[in-house]
């Protein structure tokens, strides 16, 4: 371990942390980086391939992006943007490729196309809205409707085989959505950064976080002992390991917030017949009350070349907030100044306590209905039921000091902008690439002019809105779909 002031520390090496690094080294090839990682690798936590469903999330299927308003309509902002996200993404990925900073996108990045799948006239009058509502923004262009049983079936033959022929069901049809191996991808980026300088640790927790004069102290253990880094700057992405991090930081930042952890579980089935019938990923609707975590997804996946299909996901508990973290966690977590909100988000999100706790008693038949009503021709012996990654629902106060679910991704930073931070996990993974541009921007404002230039070569969209120009748009999208070796556009 270097005896001096890093320029930059990072906590954690799941896939924020890997594209983090990623883009300092493009951005500024001279500065120190250390990266601190408790496992013996890198992404075993949630951004491991079977922690998570693999979606490369670009609002083409999610009805839960669309927000239903008051007067009857409803209002797509959401997906557009996660759609912009996820472009920005795209971009980046194919940039570093031409670079050969990624050796190939093989190992990572599939074509599987996302649907959207609703049955009953109640849900099919739903999709029916959801999709006129997207059909005019200029990057859902290619985005297909259809209730004919016949064009689903060739879309996925799992989703019609063995339905009742009087049920009514709806589709929409994205070929240019994706299936991602976030864990080998984030293993790729940091097999990159220790060649190009960064100093990589393996089997170091850290510990502590406390302000030494102009840089942080990190205290770490490892199994040749305690130790010290210094670094100016610290970027904790430690996934559910973060909000403890923050809290003993001691910035006022983290203050307030709490977090819940929910487990993820999925079936599983490699039955060749299954794999072959759904070659796509279709999302169902999520049950009232319980948006972000309920709603069903069928997924194809491509995990080190071989096919398989997942449905879920189940929620369970589990009070670690990270698969290898203590029982102790959420204890840990609880403050005086969280307790409180934490306490009334469980009195104000009923629907929510009510769904988590069918979900955690649901028997494997049960599970199997839940299947069935996407895949009717489900047999219970071709699926296996894994343990999936730790989400821990972030809770922040609102201005009454009442306790607020966030379903999305709340960056955190210092007032020294010496230390930031990420909470929360939805869409997660996805956005790493305009989450990380934007913690850059936010803790180094004095550089932003300077690495305008670099990134916009990086990713030529950033600063400008694809949905305003669709040809512009479907230019950049055809020339990262070719460069990933996707299919659509
Ligand atoms: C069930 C489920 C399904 C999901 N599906 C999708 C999806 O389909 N698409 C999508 O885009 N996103 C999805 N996500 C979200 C996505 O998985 C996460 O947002 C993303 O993986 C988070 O990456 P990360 O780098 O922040 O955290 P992680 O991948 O969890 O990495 C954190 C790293 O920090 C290390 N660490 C923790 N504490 C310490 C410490 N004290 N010292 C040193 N190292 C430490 C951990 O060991 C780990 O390696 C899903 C998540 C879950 C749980």
């Amino acid at each position: 371990m270097s005896s001096t002031t890093a320029d930059v520390a990072l906590v954690g090496a799941g896939i924020m942390s890997a594209t983090l690094v990623t883009l300092i080294q493009r951005l500024e090839p001279d500065w120190s980086v250390e990266v601190f990682e408790a496992l013996d690798g890198a992404a075993q936590e949630s951004s491991n391939a079977w922690h998570n469903a693999g979606t490369g999330h670009a609002g083409f299927c999610e009805l839960d992006y669309a927000t239903p308003l008051p007067n009857g309509t409803l209002e797509v902002t959401n997906a557009v943007t996660i759609n912009e996200q996820f472009q920005i993404t795209r971009q980046l990925w194919s940039s570093l490729l031409s670079k050969g900073v990624l050796p190939t996108a093989e190992t990572f990045v599939h074509s599987t196309p996302h649907l959207a799948f609703v049955s009953g006239a109640q849900d099919v009058a739903f999709l029916r809205q959801w999709y006129d509502a997207l059909k005019g923004e200029p990057l859902f262009a290619n985005l297909r409707y259809s209730d004919s049983r016949d064009e689903i079936g060739q879309w996925s033959s799992a989703l019609v085989q063995g339905r009742d022929a009087n049920e009514p069901i709806a589709a929409t049809y994205e070929a240019s959505g994706s299936d991602v191996d976030y864990g080998a991808l984030a293993r790729a980026l940091i097999d990159a950064a220790a060649p190009a300088g960064a100093a990589v640790h393996l089997q170091h927790r850290v510990v502590d976080l406390d302000r030494d004069g102009d840089a942080w102290r990190i205290t770490h253990r490892s199994p040749a002992g305690t130790g010290t880094s210094r670094a100016r700057f610290v970027f904790v992405g430690a996934g559910g390991g973060a909000l403890q991090l923050l809290q003993r930081a001691g910035i006022p930042e983290a203050d307030g917030f709490a977090g819940f952890p929910v487990s993820g579980k999925f079936l599983r089935t490699r039955s060749p017949e299954v794999v072959a019938a759904h070659r796509v990923k279709a999302y169902g609707r999520a049950e009232q009350g319980v948006p972000g975590l309920g709603a069903p997804h069928l997924d194809y996946r491509t995990v080190e070349g071989e096919g398989s299909v997942l449905f879920g996901p189940f929620a369970g508990f589990d009070p670690r907030f990270l698969k290898n973290g203590s029982r102790l966690d959420l204890l840990r977590t609880i403050r005086a100044g969280n307790i409180g909100a934490l306490l009334n988000v469980a009195v104000d999100n009923f629907d929510l306590v009510a769904y988590l706790v069918r979900e955690i008693t649901a028997s494997k038949a049960k599970q199997m209905r839940a299947l069935r009503r996407m895949m009717p021709s489900a047999e219970a012996e071709d699926w296996e039921l894994i343990t999936a990654g730790q989400r821990v629902q972030v809770i922040a106060k609102d201005s009454r000091g009442r306790g607020r679910l966030q379903f999305g991704t709340e960056l955190v930073v210092s007032p020294d902008n010496g230390l930031a931070g990420l909470l929360g996990a939805s869409p997660g993974a996805s956005t790493a690439v305009s989450v990380m541009i934007r913690l850059l921007q936010q803790a180094f404002p004095d550089r932003s002019t300077r690495w305008d230039g670099p990134l916009r070569e990086l990713v030529p969209s950033l600063g400008r809105a694809m949905n305003t120009d669709e040809d512009w748009a479907m230019d950049i999208r055809r020339e990262t779909a070719d460069a990933l070796g996707l299919a659509g556009v």
